[in-house]
């Protein structure tokens, strides 16, 4: 970690919200579904897919988990009525994972019964390593009934080589990132690599699997050497463009996601939208510093 990133961080918090507020502009898109759709329909226009996340994770009660469901009904509901090339993206922990898992697991069922009457696909996000177990395990109960449904995986997690093997085939649709999480913790401390260069060899690992196998695989990165890198893979092996797809966050790397999409490439934006945009930033930086000096260099302008 950089020591400007360091300071960054440690300034954030006082740093006026106003201020977060219009740095996070970038990179959230709204605090209602309307604003969001409005810019998922131009990225539509621009021949991007998108997959849209409600803000808010590690809800504190179930009532507060069954509006994020209620919200990601709503969300499917607009997407399948405007017909945009989107899915939606949710957090197990937002949907009360760490409350009542047979109430989490039911939340799911809701959403995938409506995400299939829409034809659209559900990514869950993959949190820290502590529930890295618990949400695969939801994936499993979940695929008993529902097709439209894939997970993440994270390169920096060793366990990611074992986690990987039954979710490959041809009918699977899954996502590879490094991972956001910093797994400091005691107990956690010896999954994840500990040299950040070093994920990229695992990522490339990991995307040869998929590739090998067929599996969709969505390539959550920004890093231009990294997506060299793939690109070079996929060539090598003679993998079809329609196999896998580069997925960027919004407002993030925005001359890389158009280069991409210029070469032919299927590029999907992530979207989080919502009215925890403030937690979500706060959450974010503290979790991995590097963002606060995303978020200042942009507040000055550089
Ligand atoms: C679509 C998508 C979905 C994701 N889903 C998950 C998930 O489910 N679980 C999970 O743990 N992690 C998830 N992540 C986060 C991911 O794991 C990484 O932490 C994050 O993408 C940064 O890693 P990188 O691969 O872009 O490479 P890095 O080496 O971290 O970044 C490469 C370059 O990209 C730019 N960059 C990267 N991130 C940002 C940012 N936020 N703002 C501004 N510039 C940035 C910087 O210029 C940086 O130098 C997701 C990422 C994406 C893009």
């Amino acid at each position: 970690m950089s020591l400007f990133n360091t300071l960054m961080a440690s300034a954030i918090p006082l740093v006026p919200r106003a201020l977060i507020r219009k740095v996070s502009r970038r990179y959230i898109a709204g605090e209602t579904a309307a604003e969001a759709l409005v810019r998922v329909r131009a990225l539509d226009a621009q021949g991007f897919s998108a997959t849209l996340d409600v803000l808010g994770e590690s809800v504190s009660s179930l009532s507060q988990a069954d509006r994020t469901t209620d919200e990601y009904l709503r969300v499917l509901d607009a997407i399948g009525h405007h017909g945009l090339h989107a899915n939606i993206s949710i957090k197990p922990t937002a949907l009360g994972l760490l409350l009542d898992e047979a109430h989490c697991e039911n939340n799911f069922r809701r959403l995938l019964a409506a995400a299939e009457r829409h034809g659209i696909f559900v990514r869950i996000d993959m949190e820290d390593a502590s529930v890295t177990q618990k949400e695969i395990d939801l994936l499993a109960r979940l695929k008993r009934d529902h097709d439209r449904v894939g997970i993440v995986l994270q390169a920096y997690l060793k366990r990611t080589y074992d986690d990987i093997e039954p979710l490959l085939g041809e009918r699977e649709n899954l996502r590879l990132c490094k991972g956001i999480y910093v797994e400091g913790r005691e107990h956690l401390v010896d999954q994840a690599w500990r040299d950040r260069r070093a994920i990229n060899a695992h990522f490339l690992n990991h995307a040869a699997r998929c590739f090998d196998s067929a599996t969709f695989v969505g390539l959550a990165t920004h890093d231009e050497e990294l997506i060299g890198q793939l690109i070079d893979l996929a060539r090598r092996k003679g993998i079809d463009k329609g196999r896998f797809e580069f997925q960027m966050l919004l407002g993030v790397c925005e001359n890389l996601q158009g280069r991409l999409l210029g070469m032919g490439y299927a590029v999907r934006i992530y979207v989080p939208y919502g009215r925890d945009w403030y937690g979500y930033s706060m959450r974010r930086i503290k979790e991995n510093p590097q963002i606060a000096g995303y978020l200042m260099k942009a507040a000055l302008g550089r």
